[in-house]
């Protein structure tokens, strides 16, 4: 059966690994297929309330698809108003590159 967290937490590891791993220089096919990515992403996520409301956070705060930093970046900022709305910590955005690409550097 679906689990609700364990969806989540495998599906934020995918994202942020994503993220972390697309280009500093994407060209604007890059862009918009990222784009087109979130989008498909928000309609067919099987959890319906997180769905309708990352639909609904994408529409406030489309993706920054500019660059690495730019997305990285955003994602995290989507994934800590989940948190906040799930009365979990905030994560620090400046770690994101520690966390999911190059390992805790303390
Ligand atoms: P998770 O929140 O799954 O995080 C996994 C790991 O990511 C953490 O251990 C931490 O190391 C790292 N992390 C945490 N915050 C950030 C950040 N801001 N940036 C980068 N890395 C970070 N659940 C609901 O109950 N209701 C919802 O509406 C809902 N919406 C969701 C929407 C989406 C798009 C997704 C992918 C998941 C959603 N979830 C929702 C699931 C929820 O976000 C968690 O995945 C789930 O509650 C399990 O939480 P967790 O404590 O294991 O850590």
């Amino acid at each position: 059966p679906l689990d609700k967290d364990e969806l989540g937490k495998n599906t934020w590891g995918f994202l942020h690994t994503m993220a972390a791993y697309y280009p500093d220089n994407p060209t604007p096919q890059q862009k918009n297929d990222m784009k087109s990515f979130f989008n498909s992403f928000s309609q067919f996520y099987p959890c319906e309330v997180c769905a309708k409301d990352f639909q609904q956070e994408l529409r406030l705060q489309p993706p920054n698809v500019e660059n690495q930093k730019g997305l990285t970046k955003w994602l995290c900022d989507m994934h800590n108003i989940v948190n906040v709305k799930l009365g979990k910590q905030s994560f620090d955005c400046n770690r994101v590159n520690e966390r999911w690409k190059d390992g805790w550097l303390d």
